[in-house]
């Protein structure tokens, strides 16, 4: 039987302790918060404070400011006996073992007696703290270490001591998992458990590398970028947003050698560093730093090392690193990066000599960290934002290739991975569907979790229906078919379009086939919106009747999500931006992931939404009183407004009451089938085109155009921006007609068409496409 948690208590709120706190009450528990007691009146101003800051912390901490309230602070003389009825606790103070033993002592008396007790401790040994505990609360006892900042950082990794009991370890996994959203991995105690273990190697072989090599911090960062699959941040820029002292802290943590060039040891430049508190963001300078220049603009500065002093930021290139970004896939870019020539391209030699030691290390930690090598790449992933984990990069350029020529080059092999290739080829084997596992020198199957899959597992096997370059119709089991997006940054173009409608007729063979849909992807995001490039080529052609056949197009998709006489459930994640939304809004119903950032978008380049959009916030404020609704969608189209979380986008009228949110990104798409299906098993029927829609009219649209017009007397919009949103107004009130009178669906789909062909031909609106395409934000003009 796993515990139930109910209420949650977090010990120090600090960096750590205060964002877990924030997303605890993301997950919708009541949480109390405690630090050590201030002198004065104020005695939990510390936790007070932390609170405050969190409601204004960048990026949010909360999914809405309004679960701050849910978040009751105090310190650690007046209010331990608050945790009388909480189910879990965190402790997350100074990473100071004596400090946490102390604390833990005191806080003991007041725990319930099957409350579980947890440290986010990032490298003291677990069980060593709980030294001094009843053996009672040692059994409901261990790791559970997240990583900063919580609400956006996916992993964490759990540890057990050899004392922790079981269902109390299963528990929290369980609602760390659906919850608060979280991969779990199970670490060992071992120092720095698994994803600082191999990160901070990373990181200090990186600045080895760098001084070896003579190459700059930015000529590092770049290398350690998004060309290998990890974080555009690169080696530097993630030092600076972590801080130097904590990476400091965490290498201190270390397994040592006694030789001269200890890996782990830190370059003296670094300790400079240190001593002059150049820490990173934190101290607002640290391998980079911002300054104004004489004339106030802002210039970026970079860390020369040789000297420890400030320099302009460069923007490296390497012709090699340029040739492989033509490789979408990473598998692609890797061979490609490493087969360049090492004796004479440098990136290729830091390449080599980098991924060579990380490999090597992985596998000679890997009995003592985990227990095979798929908990290590899915730390790495879930933990630093690699695209794939050591080993997954490893097999990607061949590991008996690799390791041949690592012998040719006289450099050292781990002994592990020796031993694997006795046993195969590489880390993963029988499809990717197991790993090797050292400790039992074979591969163990890695097993699946139900209500965790992508949509790729259905497609590998035999799952697709029908494919084109932009989507795909997949059967995902159980009577449903997924529409999978998978066009370049999942924009929607003439073939996502054509797949969306050509399966949902009424008529065609997938409604008969199936009896529910979903619409979602396994892409980074659901959907940039739709795809400019072909709409800019229409309108620099003149091609005017292009561009209204792809609006009555794009409307038609929208239209056959929402009459399909099937129930099509919509599961978007991430950016789910103007068509992107539309296609959503029209769902019967959105299943989407708490990390939604949704909006009807179009104004930013000067159009207004034509899929439906407009319409379809019509009808949701006509059924929830105009007066009170109309001008806040209004404000949110015309703003281009996105919202920062599912909450958000709830508040923001994107989503209905009857729609769900999964915390958990990997089990969106098992609980989108299980929404449809329910729709299906409650006899679902699709809604009828209305006929009778009640205007909201010209008095309505006077009082919006008045915004606009104070708006733009105020300097807070520019003359364009005023007439898309006039434009948009104008939509949305149905015109210029008596309140009230009847409009059907189809007039307000021509009020968008209308709306948008004009704006199309507006030379502002050009210019703000063709700038959004060139440089991905929007351009104000
Ligand atoms: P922090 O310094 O920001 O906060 C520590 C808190 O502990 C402070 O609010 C402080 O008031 C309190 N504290 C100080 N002395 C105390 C005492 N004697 N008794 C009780 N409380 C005391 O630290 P942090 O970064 O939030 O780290 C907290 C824990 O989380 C540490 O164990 C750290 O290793 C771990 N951790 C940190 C990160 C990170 O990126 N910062 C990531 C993962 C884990």
């Amino acid at each position: 039987m796993t515990p139930l948690i109910r209420k949650a208590a977090v010990l120090g709120a600090g960096t750590m302790g205060s964002r877990i706190a924030a997303h605890l009450a993301n997950a919708g528990l009541p949480v109390v918060l405690l630090d050590i007691p201030q002198e004065g009146a104020a005695r939990s101003g510390i936790a007070a404070q932390a609170l405050e800051a969190l409601k204004k912390s960048k990026p949010a901490a909360f999914y809405e400011p309004a679960l701050a309230g849910r978040i009751a602070v105090g310190n650690f003389d007046d209010h331990l006996p608050l945790l009388k009825d909480c189910d879990w606790v965190i402790e997350a103070v100074t990473e100071n073992l004596a400090i946490k033993q102390d604390l833990l002592a005191r806080v003991a008396p007041h725990l319930k007696s099957d409350a579980i007790l947890t440290t986010n401790t990032s490298g003291l040994p677990v069980a060593s703290i709980a030294s001094g505990m009843p053996g009672d609360l040692r059994r409901r006892w261990f790791g559970t270490h997240f990583f900063n900042p919580p609400r956006y950082m996916r992993l964490v990794e759990i540890i057990a001591t050899p004392e922790t009991d079981r269902s109390a370890l299963d528990g929290v996994a369980h609602f760390a998992d659906l919850r608060l959203g979280k991969e779990v991995v199970f670490a060992r105690d071992t120092p720095n458990f698994i994803a600082n273990r191999i990160g901070v190697f990373v990181m200090l072989e990186a600045l080895r590398l760098m001084q070896a090599e003579d190459l700059t911090i930015e000529e590092v960062d770049v290398l350690t970028g998004t060309a290998i699959g990890w974080p555009r941040a690169g080696t530097f820029r993630l030092a600076d947003l972590v801080g130097l002292d904590v990476l400091a802290h965490v290498a201190a943590n270390f397994p040592r050698s006694q030789s001269a060039d200890d890996p782990m040891a830190l370059p003296g430049f670094v300790k400079t560093m240190l001593e002059r508190r150049w820490l990173g963001d934190k101290t607002r300078q640290g391998f980079y730093k911002k300054e104004k220049d004489a004339a106030g603009n802002e210039v970026r500065l970079a860390l020369d090392w040789k000297v420890v002093e400030y320099r302009p930021a460069s923007r490296p290139k390497f012709p090699s690193l340029e040739m492989a970004r033509n490789a979408e896939r990473l598998r692609d870019r890797l061979v490609q990066l490493l087969s360049g020539d090492t004796r004479k391209d440098k990136a290729a030699r830091f390449h080599w000599r980098l991924l060579s030691a990380l490999w090597n290390y992985a596998a000679d930690c890997l009995p003592e960290i985990a227990d095979d090598a798929g908990s290590v790449d899915r730390a790495m992933c879930a933990g630093f934002n690699w695209e794939m984990g050591p080993f997954q990069l490893w097999d990607a350029a061949g590991v008996r290739q690799t390791v041949e020529r690592m012998k040719a080059a006289g450099e050292p092999v781990s002994p592990v991975v020796e031993q694997m290739l006795e046993a195969g080829e590489n880390w993963y084997g029988d499809c990717g569907g197991a790993t090797y596992n050292p400790a039992k020198a074979t591969y163990q199957a890695i097993p699946e979790v139900e209500g965790i899959a992508r949509i790729a597992r259905y497609r590998a096997s035999n799952g697709v229906i029908r494919h084109n370059p932009g989507a795909s119709l997949i059967d995902i089991g159980d009577g449903v078919a997924c529409v999978e997006l998978h066009s370049v940054k999942t924009a929607i173009g003439e073939d996502v379009v054509r797949m969306v409608t050509e399966t949902l007729r009424p008529d065609g063979d997938a409604v008969k086939n199936f009896s529910a849909f979903v619409v979602s992807a396994d892409t980074g995001n659901f959907s940039v919106g739709a795809n400019l490039m072909q709409l800019l080529l229409a309108i620099q052609e003149d091609e005017w009747d292009e561009v209204d056949l792809m609006i009555r197009a794009f409307q038609r998709m929208t239209s056959s999500i929402k009459y399909c006489p099937r129930p099509v459930v919509v599961a978007p994640f991430g950016f789910c931006f103007g068509g992107g939304a539309e296609i959503a809004l029209h769902g019967a119903r959105r299943q989407v992931h708490a990390e939604l950032y949704m909006g009807l978008v179009e104004t930013g380049v000067g159009l207004l939404p034509a899929g439906g959009g407009c319409k379809e916030m019509t009808l949701k404020a006509v059924e929830s009183g105009v007066t009170a609704t109309l001008p806040e969608h209004f404000r949110s189209i015309a703003m281009a407004k996105v919202s920062t979380s599912a909450a958000e986008a709830r508040g923001l009228g994107y989503l209905s009451p009857a729609d769900r949110v999964t915390m958990n990104r990997e089990r969106l798409l098992h609980d989108a089938r299980e929404l449809a299906r329910e729709l299906v098993n409650s006899g679902y029927a699709p809604p009828l085109p209305r006929t009778d829609i009640p205007a909201p009219g010209d008095s309505m649209l006077a009082t919006l155009r008045l915004g606009v017009r104070t708006m733009r007397e105020g300097e807070y919009i520019s003359d364009h921006d005023a007439k898309v949103a006039n434009r948009v107004a104008y939509v949305l009130c149905g015109g210029k007609v008596t309140p009230g009178t009847p409009v059907t669906e189809q007039y307000l789909l021509d009020l968008e068409r209308e709306g948008f062909l004009s704006l199309c031909g507006e030379k502002k609106t050009q210019e703000r496409i063709a700038f959004t395409l060139k440089n991905g934000k929007p351009l104000r003009n």
